[in-house]
C-alpha cells in the first residue's frame, strides 16, 4: 500500500541520514584524536613570479596523515572540522607550524620567503585570531611579514565592522592580509571596497577557464580592478603554459599552481629554496 511504501521511504531515508551523522561521528571523534596526536602535516606550494619563476612565497596546504598511512586532503574533512567547530585549533596549529617552519628554515641560512595560511571564517572568533597571531609570531620569533593570512571570500565576514577592525589590527601587526578564491562567491566589489586586504587571489575556476572568451574578459578585469585598487594580484591554479601566458600579459605575474608546482612536503622545501625551482620545466609551444 501507499502507507507501507510511504514507511519503507522513510526508514530507508532515515538509515541514510543516520550513517551520514555516524560518519560525521567518526570523523569528528578521530580529528580530536588527530590534533591531540599531531598526525596534521603542512604540504606548501610555491608561488610563482612567472618572469623569472622565482619563488616568491609559499601557500601552506593543510594534510592529514591517518593511522593507515592514508594522506588526507582538506576537502574530506574541512565541512566536519567547521560545524563542530574543531577547525579553530586546527588553524591555529597550521598557523604556529608554518611560522615555526619557516624560522627553522631561515635559521638553516635558507632565504625567508613569505608563507600564507588559510583561515575558516566559519567559526571566526576575531579577538581570539588577533590574539593568536600575536602569541605565535613572539614564540616563534617569526618575522610578521612573512606571514599571510588567507581569508576565504565566499566566507567572508558576517559582521561587517568587526571585519574591518580586524583586519586594520592584523596589519598593525604587520601580517599580510589575502582574499582567497576572489571570485566565487557574492558581494566581491563591495569587500574590496569595504576592505583593505593587501593580496587578492583569483579564484582558480576562473584561471582553469582561460582561453574561453568569457574568461578571458572575467580574469583581464579581476587583474586590472585588483592593480587599480593597489593589491597584488596572484592566480591560482595555473596548469598550462598558455594560461600564465595570457595571465601575464594582462599584467599578473605572481602564480601558483600545478605547472609551476605541486604542494610539497616540508622536507622538499630547503632544496627548493636554496635551487629555485628544478631546472626540467620546458617550455611546451
Ligand atoms: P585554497 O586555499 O584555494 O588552496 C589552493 C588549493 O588548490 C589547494 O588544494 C591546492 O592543492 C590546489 N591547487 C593548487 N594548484 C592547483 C592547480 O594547478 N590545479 C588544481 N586543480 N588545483 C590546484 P587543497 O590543498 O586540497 O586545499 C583545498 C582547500 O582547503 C584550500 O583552497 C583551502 O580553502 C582549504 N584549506 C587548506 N588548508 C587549510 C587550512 O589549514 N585551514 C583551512 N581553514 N582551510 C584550509
Ligand atoms: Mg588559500
Ligand atoms: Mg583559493
Ligand atoms: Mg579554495
Amino acid at each position: 500500500s501507499a502507507k507501507e511504501a510511504g514507511r519503507c521511504r522513510y526508514s530507508y531515508f532515515t538509515d541514510v541520514m543516520s550513517e551520514r551523522a555516524e560518519a560525521r561521528m567518526r570523523t569528528e571523534h578521530d580529528l580530536r584524536i588527530a590534533l591531540g596526536n599531531e598526525d596534521f602535516r603542512l604540504y606548501y606550494q610555491p608561488r610563482v613570479d612567472q618572469r623569472d619563476r622565482r619563488v616568491i612565497g609559499f601557500e601552506a596546504l593543510l594534510r592529514w596523515q591517518r593511522p593507515d598511512g592514508r594522506v588526507v586532503a582538506p576537502d574530506e574533512f574541512l565541512e566536519v572540522a567547521e560545524q563542530t567547530g574543531l577547525i579553530v585549533q586546527i588553524d591555529e596549529w597550521v598557523m604556529h607550524e608554518a611560522c615555526r617552519q619557516g624560522r627553522e628554515w631561515h635559521a638553516m641560512g635558507l632565504p625567508i620567503v613569505p608563507i600564507s595560511v588559510n583561515i575558516s571564517l566559519a567559526r571566526f572568533d576575531p579577538e581570539r585570531l588577533v590574539n593568536h597571531v600575536r602569541s605565535v609570531l613572539q614564540e616563534t620569533g617569526a618575522d610578521a611579514r612573512s606571514l599571510e593570512i588567507e581569508f576565504i571570500e565566499s566566507q567572508m565576514f558576517a559582521q561587517q565592522d568587526r571585519g574591518q577592525q580586524v583586519i586594520a589590527e592584523l596589519k598593525q601587526l604587520g601580517v599580510q592580509v589575502a582574499v582567497d578564491d576572489f571570485g566565487r562567491g557574492f558581494s566581491s566589489l563591495n569587500y574590496l571596497v569595504q576592505y583593505k586586504f593587501d593580496t587578492l587571489k583569483i579564484d582558480r575556476t576562473f584561471v582553469s577557464g582561460l582561453p574561453d572568451p568569457k574568461h578571458l574578459a572575467i580574469v583581464q578585469a579581476i587583474v586590472a580592478m585588483g592593480q587599480a585598487l593597489d593589491y597584488r594580484v596572484v592566480a591560482e591554479g595555473v596548469e598550462t603554459h598558455e594560461q600564465a601566458d595570457i595571465l601575464a600579459s594582462f599584467g599578473c605575474t605572481e602564480m601558483q599552481g600545478f605547472l609551476f608546482s605541486r604542494p610539497l612536503p616540508a622536507e622538499q622545501l630547503p632544496a627548493l629554496l636554496r635551487d629555485g625551482l628544478p631546472a626540467d620545466f620546458r617550455r611546451m609551444v
